[in-house]
């Protein structure tokens, strides 16, 4: 069969159809819907017969379900001298097809790919693309047919599945949907005619499609002219009828071209159905004439809504666009330069961090807070910290020939030397706890700084890590010493004058207050009580008692002074070199990177993910762009 070229078609169809077809080749289906016609209707009722009849290829159909994946049939018109060509496509795969021969295959291994061998459907598209000069314009869409029951092997929601397919189909306004009827059923009890008249109520997207006229019930052909002449189910676009090869036609390898003759002289000859003929309603030819003429009219009526969603959609892409920015520019200067800005907003902002100011890029980020409570937890170690916790074993581990009421300055400084010690510890895991918090810090910063360039945040992360190593154990070192020098038991004449002056009164202050409560026994704080215990027991027991008494005086006023001291000392070190210095540090190591010049592509190397998404939104917005001006010169 072939379609003439007619005067009108040249002038109106063709540009339309080559409108659609150009936003098509751009690849604008991916960003909204374009005009096309979906074939839906029951199983067996014919789809594939109609779609193969249109198109001149063969198409897998038979008896079950046949067509598993929605198969997307575009066929292109050319001139006679330019042959047939055929390509399929799925997912990512693309190939071309020589012989129209060799469609069916193609399809069936393309179904067997997407849905797996057997029975189960899938929603991806296959795309057949049939370029020749017997096609009409036209995109059409063959669907699974609906199924009433599953069969064996199918899951048993197979009906819910495919009508769920079918209506994310028949649901878009710029689908035609054309609903195929076999003659042999009742037309008002077609699941697919429901489903269209649900979804498009008005039958304004609807075209019925009569099949199989030459198996109509003897006796009810009065009835199917009735169908498609509007008058039982009446649609804005009316009915078609066509006959199509039969089982016996295909197995006797009747051609296409010969059934397009067959169908001729059938409506022709047909004592019911003639009439048909020559009111236009029948046969395949008109039936495509009448699909492009309305496949026209609605890119017709589409296109300005079109031309709204391309505008709505380049909106969207600009806005996405500016979210995931414009990335390093191409031009070696300008690359210097941005990373150089990058570089230093970082920096700048550590030492933000480490100074608690307000940072640019992480608004969120503060490290002040966490680093003052390890510092109360040490406080609280210091505080708690139990110097005469020995004063009790004074006489087994301390004292020597001397008698009683001698006070031993060495013994005292035995003591506090060897309880000092045990500071040591507790002091060295703030550090470490603290020294992890900065490197934490430092690295989220890193991470808001450095977003989509993996290589700079990876240096960035190394160059932290070795500085937070390199101070922490300057620091260490530095914690060890002070505790060394703390074994010189030194302070101020006139500072531990008065803090023993200050011991004594407050000791004076207590034994008052415990004799006027001597009576109540009221509890008292547990390390006192066991202190007051030791002193008392062995002063008891050796008449030592004054002795004691002043030994504990001395390491309660010595360790005021060391307790206040370490206090501060401690968080000093560790403020210094781990925020102050660390920061100068981090920010020398980073400007070193700037002086490479070879490594700035490297450095710039964006987040694959990133680049690509960019990449894909601008391939977008230059599609939606030249879509436009498509529309535009239409
Ligand atoms: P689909 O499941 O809707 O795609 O239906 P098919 O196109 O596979 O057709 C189902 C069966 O009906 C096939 O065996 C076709 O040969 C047969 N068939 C389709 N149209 C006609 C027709 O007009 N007349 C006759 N006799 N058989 C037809
Ligand atoms: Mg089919």
């Amino acid at each position: 069969m072939s379609y003439p070229f007619s005067q009108q078609y040249e002038e109106k169809i063709r540009p339309c159809i080559d409108t659609i077809d150009k936003l098509r080749s751009l690849g604008v289906e991916k960003d909204l819907a374009l005009p096309a016609i979906a074939v839906i209707g029951d199983q067996s009722s014919g789809k594939s017969s109609v779609l193969e009849a249109l198109s001149g290829v063969a198409l897998p159909r038979g008896s079950g379900i046949v067509t598993r994946c929605p198969l997307v049939l575009k066929m292109i018109r050319t001139k006679e001298e330019e042959g047939w060509h055929g390509k399929i496509s799925y997912q990512e795969y693309v190939e071309d097809i020589n012989d129209p021969a060799d469609v069916e295959k193609k399809i069936c291994e393309a179904q067997d790919e997407m849905a797996g061998a057997g029975v189960g459907i899938s929603e991806e598209l296959i795309s057949l693309q049939i370029t020749s000069a017997n096609v009409p314009d036209l995109t059409l869409i063959d669907l699974p047919g609906i199924a009433r029951v599953a069969v064996k092997g199918q899951p048993e929601n197979i009906g819910e599945q495919i009508k769920r397919l079918i209506r994310k189909f028949v649901t878009k306004q710029e689908t035609i949907n054309l609903v195929v009827v076999p003659c042999n059923v009742d037309i008002a009890t077609t699941e697919a005619l429901r489903m269209a008249q649900e979804e498009d109520p008005d039958g304004e997207r609807t075209l019925g499609i009569l099949t199989k006229p030459d198996l109509v019930d003897k006796g009810t052909e009065g009835s199917v002219v009735d169908i498609v002449h509007n008058d039982v189910i009446p649609l804005t676009k009316g009915y078609m009828i066509v006959r199509c090869r039969g089982q016996k036609e295909i197995t006797d390898q009747v051609t296409l071209n010969e059934a397009t003759e067959t169908e001729k002289a059938f409506f022709k000859d047909h004592p019911h159905f003639s009439t048909l003929y020559e009111e236009g309603f029948a046969t395949i030819p008109l039936l495509a004439e009448k699909l492009t003429i309305e496949l026209v009219y609605h890119i017709q009526k589409s296109l300005p809504l079109l031309e709204e969603q391309i505008e709505a959609k380049l909106e969207e892409t600009q806005k996405d666009l500016e979210a995931y920015g414009t990335g390093p520019p191409t031009d070696p200067t300008e690359r210097l330069g941005f990373l150089i800005d990058k570089v230093t907003a970082f920096t700048q902002d550590t030492f933000n961090l480490t100074t608690g100011e307000v940072l640019k890029s992480a608004s969120d980020l503060q490290i002040f807070p966490e680093i003052r409570k390890e510092f109360a937890k040490w406080k609280c170690v210091l505080d708690n910290f139990n110097i005469q916790r020995e004063v009790g074993n004074y006489e087994d581990k301390y004292r020597g020939r001397e008698l009683p009421g001698f006070i031993n300055y060495q013994m005292f400084e035995g003591l506090v030397r060897e309880q000092i010690k045990q500071l040591e510890e507790p002091a060295l895991k703030t550090l470490k706890t603290i020294s992890d918090v900065v490197r934490k810090k430092f690295i989220q910063l890193a991470q808001c700084s450095f977003i989509g360039f993996p290589n700079l945040l990876k240096i960035a992360k190394a160059k932290i890590e070795g500085i937070k190593q390199e101070k922490e154990s300057l620091a260490e070192s530095m914690l060890r010493t002070q505790f060394r020098m703390e074994l010189i038991v030194y302070s101020q004449d006139c500072t531990y004058s008065q803090s023993l002056h200050d011991a004594k009164g407050k000791l004076e202050e207590e034994e008052e207050e415990e004799e006027e409560e001597e009576e109540e026994e009221e509890e008292e704080e547990e390390e006192e009580v066991v202190v007051k215990y030791f002193i008392d027991t062995v002063a008891n027991s050796t008449g030592n008692h004054a002795t004691l008494h002043e030994m504990s005086l001395h390491l309660e006023s010595y360790y005021s002074i060391i307790s206040k001291r370490l206090a501060d000392q401690i968080p000093m070190v560790i403020l210094y070199l781990l925020l102050q210095e660390a920061a100068v540090e981090l920010q020398r190591n980073m400007l070193q990177l700037l002086q490479d010049k070879n490594a700035i592509d490297d450095l710039l190397k964006e987040d694959y993910d990133i680049s690509q998404k960019r990449e894909k939104l601008l391939n977008r917005q230059k599609r939606l762009m030249q879509a436009r001006s498509i529309l535009i010169a239409f």
